[in-house]
C-alpha cells in the first residue's frame, strides 16, 4: 500500500486507528522505521521544511524604495528642473533618486538574508525513534513513518497521528487562533472533523504545555497543514525596530520643515526681485540638500552589523530590536542551571538515614564506584536505602545514556543523566533496571511540581507481582510527601526531617545540587495501574530513601562576565528553581554575591517572595541578588516589578512556563542547547551555547551598535545643516549660491557612502563596559551631542561661505569657487568622521589604523573628489572646474583650524563631564 503523499489523503488518518494508520505508514509502532526506510523515504518526500517564501519579485522590491516622502521631494526638484530646461542638473537628480533605490534594495536583501540566515541557526530538534532506537535529530531529516516522540516545551516538528498520549496538551494558537491549549488523544475520531476538532493529530508548528506523547509522521514540510497556511500567507518580514520608526518619522517632520524653509526661501527670493527660476534652483537646492538621504540605509546598516557580531559571538537574535534594546540594559536575570553552570551533572555522594556514601567518576561515562564511610565499595544487598534511591534515580528517569565512538553522553536532562550514571556505577545499569522494574505510569517532572513519580512492577518483590512507586525531585518537596524513611533493615520507619533538611542544606552550601528519592510499594499484582496514580496516593505515605548530591561546576567564563556586567553598571540575578544553599554556594562562586557585603536581603526564596507585599516586594526584589526555589509565575512578577522601577531587563528562561516572563522582559533569552521550542519562540535572543557570558558579551555589542548609530547621526547632519542654511544665506543676502543642488548630491550621496558608512564598522570603544547603562528614555542626541553638531554646522557654513568669496576676489570662475567650496565641504566631513570616531575620546587616541575600512573610505572620497575638480565630464555634469594648488591650501587650512576648534570643543566637554 502506498504510503500517504498530501495533506487532502492524510486528512482521513484520524478517522483510522492507531493499528490501521501504522499499517498505512508502513512503520513499527515501537522500533520506528528503519535507517534504510528513512533514507529511502528522504529520498522521495524530501526535507522537512518549509519553502523559503518567494516573496516579491527585484521590480517590485527596488520600486519599492521609491515610497519615501524625501524620494518624492526629490523626484520633483528633478522634474522641476527638467520642465526649467536644466537637463544636465535634472539628469543627476534622477540619477541620485535611481542609485539610492538600488542601494536599498541591495541593502534591504542583504539584511533580510543575513536574518533568514540566522534564524535557520536556532534549528529544532526533534527525537525519533529510529531502529529501535531513540535519537535526536534535526526537524529537516524526519520523514512521513517516523516515530516521533513528545514532551513538554516541544514544537512539533511535522504533522502526526497521535499513538501515544499521557496528559499531553498542546497550545494550537499558531494554527487554529485558540489560545487556550487542547488536550489530545490517541483513539480514532468518527467521520469528518475539522483541524481544531482533531485531538489524535499534533500539528506541525504547535507547541506541547503539558504532558508527553508519542506520534507516527503522516506529512511534512510543505505538505503539512502549516505548510499550506504558509503557502497562502506567505511569510510577512520586516525590518522596522522601534529606532528605525521612530527616524521614519523623524524624516517626515524634516520633510515638511525642509518644504517650508524652501518655500520661504523662495518666497523671499522672489521679494527681494532675484531671478524666478535661479530662487528656484536655490530652494532645490536647499531641499536636497537638508535631507539625510544615507541615515536610513545606516540605520538598516549598523543594527545589521551588530546582528552579524552578536551572531558571531553565539547570540542570535531574533527580532532586531533587541540589538537596540541590548544596549540600554540594566538588570540581567539569569538561570542558574546551564547559563552559570556547565550543567554537566555528575553525582558524588548519596546521603541515607542509615549513612553517607561516595561516588567516584566524574562525567557521563559509568565508570567508578560507590564507597561507603570506609572507602569499601558499598555492597547495595546491605544497604538497602541506597539500593533504592539508586533504583529510584534510574528507574525514575527519562534520559538516556549512549556511547558514540567511545564517548558516553546523556540523551535528555543532565540531572536525570547524572543519576542514571550513579546508580550504572553500582551495577544498576540501564538494562538491570528496565527488567527489574517495568514502568507502567508516570507523572512527569515539572516546575512547578518539582518531583517526578513512576510506577513500576517490582519484580524483585517477594512473590513479583508487586507494584512500587518511584520519586525523585527538589528535596523539600519530596520531603513534605514522606512519612517514612527506610531504615538499615530495609524497613520504613518515621522519617526524621529535621535530619534530611540539615543533611541537604549541608551538602547544598557545598554549592552540589541536591534531589531527594522515594519510594512506596503499593498493592496490586503486576500490570495493573492503581486508577489514583496521582500526588493524593503519594501524599503522607511515601518512604525517604536518599539524598543524591551532584556537582555542577560553574562555567569557566561565567565569573569574569559576571564582574563585567558589574562593572558596566549591570545588576545580575540569579533566578533559580533550586535548593537555596546550592544557589547561594553558586552565587557565591561566580562573584554574585560579595562575602564583604552584608548578606541581608541579597537572597530570598520563593516562599519569602510570597509573602510579601506590592511595594515591599519591589524593594525586595531591586535589592536581592539570587532568588531560589522560584516558581516560573513568580519570574513575570520578578520582571514586571523591575520594570516598573525604571529597568530595562534581560530575562533568561528554558522552560515552557518561562514563556510568559521572556515576553515581558525587555529582552527575553532562550537557551539554544537546553532550552525548550516554546521558550526559543518567545524569546528575542537565543544564546547558541547557553553561557550567560554570551549576553554579557551580547550587551557590550548592542552598546556598540546604539554607539555607531549616535555617531553617524552626530556626523551627518551638520552636513546637511550647513548645505541648507549656506544656500539661504545666499539668497538672504542676494549673493551667488556657494553649492549648486548637482553638487550637495554629490556630497551628500558620496560622504554617506564613503565616509559615513564606514562607522557601522567602528570596533567597539574601550571601555564601552565601564561607563553606566544609557537611561531609557536618553534620546540619540544628547544635549551636547546637538551642540558639537550645531557648531560643525556653523564652521562648515562659515568656513564655505569665506572661502567662495575669497576665491571670487581673488578672480575665480563662479565654477572655480563653487568646487573649491564642495572640496572644503567634503575635507571638513572627512576630519570631523575622525572625531566622530569617539564621541568622548580625542580622534588621536583611537590609533589611525584600528579602523581599516575607514582609510579606504577616506581614500575613495578623496579620489572622487579630484575627479569632479579634474575630469572634464565631470565638470560638466557637475558645473565644476579645476581649482588652483593654493586654493587646495586654504581649503586645507579652513578644514585643519575646524577641526582644532571640534577638538577643543570635545577636550573642554569632556573636562566639564569628569
Ligand atoms: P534553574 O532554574 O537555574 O534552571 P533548576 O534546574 O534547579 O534551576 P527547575 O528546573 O525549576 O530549576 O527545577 C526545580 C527543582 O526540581 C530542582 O532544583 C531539582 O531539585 C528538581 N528537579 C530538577 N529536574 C528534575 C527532574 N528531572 N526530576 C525530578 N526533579 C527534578
Amino acid at each position: 500500500m502506498p504510503i500517504i503523499t498530501s495533506p487532502s489523503s492524510t486528512a482521513a488518518l484520524h478517522e483510522l486507528t492507531s493499528y490501521e494508520v501504522v499499517l498505512r505508514l508502513e512503520t513499527d509502532p515501537h522500533r520506528g522505521l528503519t535507517d534504510q526506510q528513512a533514507v529511502e523515504r528522504m529520498a522521495r518526500f524530501g526535507h522537512n521544511s518549509l519553502p523559503t517564501a518567494e516573496g516579491a519579485g527585484p521590480v517590485v522590491r527596488i520600486a519599492r524604495q521609491f515610497r519615501h516622502p524625501l524620494i518624492y521631494v526629490l523626484i520633483a526638484a528633478a522634474a522641476i528642473t527638467a520642465a526649467l530646461g536644466e537637463y544636465v542638473d535634472s539628469a543627476v537628480i534622477f540619477g541620485v533618486v535611481l542609485i539610492n533605490a538600488v542601494v536599498g534594495f541591495i541593502q534591504e536583501t542583504k539584511a533580510e538574508a543575513a536574518l533568514e540566515g540566522l534564524r535557520s541557526m536556532v534549528r529544532t530538534q526533534a527525537t525519533v525513534v529510529r531502529d529501535g532506537q531513540r535519537r535526536t535529530v534535526p526537524s529537516e531529516e524526519l520523514v512521513p513513518g517516523d516515530l516521533v516522540l513528545l514532551e513538554a516545551g516541544d514544537k512539533v516538528p511535522a504533522d502526526l497521528r497521535l499513538v501515544g498520549v499521557t496528559e499531553l496538551w498542546v497550545d494550537e494558537s499558531a494554527l487554529t487562533g485558540e489560545s487556550a491549549p487542547t488536550v489530545k488523544d490517541d483513539g480514532a475520531l468518527a467521520g469528518p472533523t475539522v483541524v481544531a476538532d482533531r485531538h489524535n493529530m499534533a500539528y506541525s508548528g504547535t507547541l506541547i504545555t503539558t504532558g508527553s506523547g508519542t506520534g507516527l509522521v503522516v506529512a511534512t514540510g510543505a505538505e503539512t497543514e502549516l505548510g499550506e497556511i504558509h503557502r497562502l500567507v506567505g511569510a510577512a518580514k520586516t525590518l522596522d525596530t522601534p529606532l528605525t520608526t521612530k527616524l521614519a518619522g523623524f524624516s517626515r517632520i524634516l520633510t515638511v520643515g525642509i518644504l517650508v524653509l524652501a518655500a520661504l526661501t523662495f518666497g523671499v527670493g522672489v521679494l527681494r526681485g532675484q531671478d524666478v527660476a535661479e530662487t528656484f534652483t536655490a530652494a532645490i537646492a536647499l531641499a536636497v540638500g537638508a535631507i539625510p538621504e544615507g541615515l536610513p540605509a545606516a540605520v538598516t546598516i549598523t543594527l545589521a552589523i551588530g546582528v552579524a557580531r552578536m551572531a558571531r559571538r553565539r547570540a542570535v537574535i531574533r527580532r532586531l530590536p533587541a540589538v537596540e534594546t541590548l544596549g540600554g540594559t540594566t538588570v540581567i536575570c539569569t538561570d542558574k542551571t546551564g547559563t552559570l553552570t556547565q550543567n554537566q551533572m555528575t553525582v558524588t555522594g548519596v546521603w541515607t538515614p542509615e549513612g553517607r556514601f561516595a561516588v567516584t567518576g566524574l562525567g557521563y561515562a559509568p565508570e567508578g564506584f560507590v564507597h561507603d564511610a570506609h572507602d569499601n565499595v558499598a555492597a547495595l544487598d546491605s544497604h538497602p536505602a541506597l539500593r533504592w534511591s539508586l533504583l529510584g534515580g534510574a528507574a525514575c528517569n527519562d534520559a538516556v545514556m549512549i556511547e558514540h565512538e567511545g564517548r558516553w553522553q546523556v540523551v535528555g536532562d543532565p540531572t536525570e543523566g547524572a543519576m542514571l550514571v550513579a546508580a550504572a556505577k553500582a551495577g544498576l545499569g540501564p538494562g538491570v533496571v528496565a527488567r527489574a522494574l517495568p514502568r507502567h505510569a508516570t507523572i512527569p517532572f515539572s516546575s512547578e511540581r518539582q518531583y517526578m513519580a513512576t510506577l513500576h512492577g517490582d519484580a524483585t518483590s517477594a512473590d513479583s507481582s508487586g507494584q512500587v512507586v518511584l520519586v525523585k525531585g527538589a528535596v523539600e518537596r519530596v520531603l513534605s510527601l514522606c512519612a517514612f524513611h527506610l531504615n538499615g533493615e530495609g524497613v520504613a520507619a518515621p522519617v526524621n526531617r529535621v535530619a534530611v533538611l540539615a543533611a541537604a542544606a549541608e551538602l547544598a552550601g557545598q554549592g552540589l545540587r541536591v534531589l531527594a528519592t522515594a519510594m512506596l510499594p503499593v498493592a496490586g499484582s503486576n500490570d495493573v495501574v492503581p486508577a489514583d496514580f496521582d500526588e493524593e496516593l503519594l501524599s503522607n505515605r511515601l518512604i525517604l530513601t536518599g539524598l543524591q548530591a551532584m556537582v555542577d561546576p560553574p562555567r569557566a567564563a561565567a565569573p569574569g562576565a559576571v564582574a563585567a556586567c558589574h562593572a558596566a553598571g549591570i545588576a545580575v540575578k540569579m533566578i533559580t528553581g533550586d535548593h537555596v544553599g546550592t544557589a547561594t554556594a553558586i552565587a557565591g562562586q561566580v562573584g554574585l554575591l560579595d562575602r564583604h557585603e552584608p548578606a541581608e536581603g541579597r537572597v530570598l526564596t520563593g516562599t519569602e517572595l510570597a509573602a510579601l507585599s506590592g511595594a515591599e516586594f519591589a524593594a525586595a526584589v531591586e535589592r536581592a541578588s539570587v532568588f531560589a526555589r522560584v516558581s516560573p509565575e513568580q519570574k513575570l512578577r520578578l520582571v514586571e516589578a523591575l520594570q516598573d522601577r525604571g529597568h530595562v531587563v534581560a530575562m533568561t528562561g528554558d522552560g515552557v512556563n518561562d514563556a510568559p516572563a521572556l515576553r515581558q522582559a525587555g529582552i527575553g533569552v532562550a537557551m539554544g542547547l537546553g532550552g525548550t521550542e516554546v521558550a526559543k519562540d518567545a524569546a528575542d535572543m537565543v544564546l547558541t551555547d547557553d553561557d550567560f557570558a554570551t549576553i554579557e558579551a551580547a550587551v557590550e555589542e548592542g552598546r556598540g551598535v546604539f554607539d555607531n548609530l549616535t555617531k553617524f547621526i552626530a556626523w551627518t547632519l551638520p552636513t546637511n545643516i550647513g548645505e541648507g542654511l549656506v544656500i539661504f544665506a545666499a539668497i538672504v543676502f542676494g549673493a551667488a549660491l556657494p553649492i549648486l543642488p548637482t553638487q550637495i548630491l554629490w556630497i551628500n550621496m558620496t560622504t554617506a557612502v564613503a565616509l559615513g558608512l564606514m562607522l557601522a564598522f567602528e570596533p567597539k570603544e574601550a571601555g564601552i563596559m565601564t561607563r553606566p547603562p544609557r537611561a531609557p528614555d536618553r534620546p540619540l542626541l544628547t544635549r551636547s551631542l546637538m551642540a558639537r553638531v550645531l557648531l560643525v554646522s556653523s564652521l562648515l557654513v562659515a568656513g564655505s561661505w569665506w572661502l567662495f568669496q575669497w576665491e571670487l576676489a581673488e578672480g575665480a570662475s563662479l565654477p572655480e569657487a563653487r568646487t573649491a567650496a564642495v572640496n572644503l565641504f567634503v575635507l571638513v566631513e572627512a576630519f570631523y568622521l575622525f572625531s566622530c570616531r569617539s564621541l568622548t575620546r580625542s580622534a588621536w587616541r583611537l590609533g589611525f589604523f584600528s579602523n581599516r575600512w575607514l582609510i579606504v573610505g577616506v581614500t575613495g572620497q578623496l579620489v572622487g573628489q579630484l575627479a569632479i575638480t579634474y575630469v572634464p565630464a565631470m565638470n560638466t555634469v557637475f558645473d565644476t572646474a579645476p581649482i588652483s594648488g593654493d586654493a587646495w591650501l586654504r581649503i586645507l587650512l579652513i578644514a585643519v583650524a575646524a577641526s582644532l576648534v571640534v577638538a577643543v570643543d570635545k577636550r573642554v566637554r569632556r573636562g566639564h563631564a569628569r
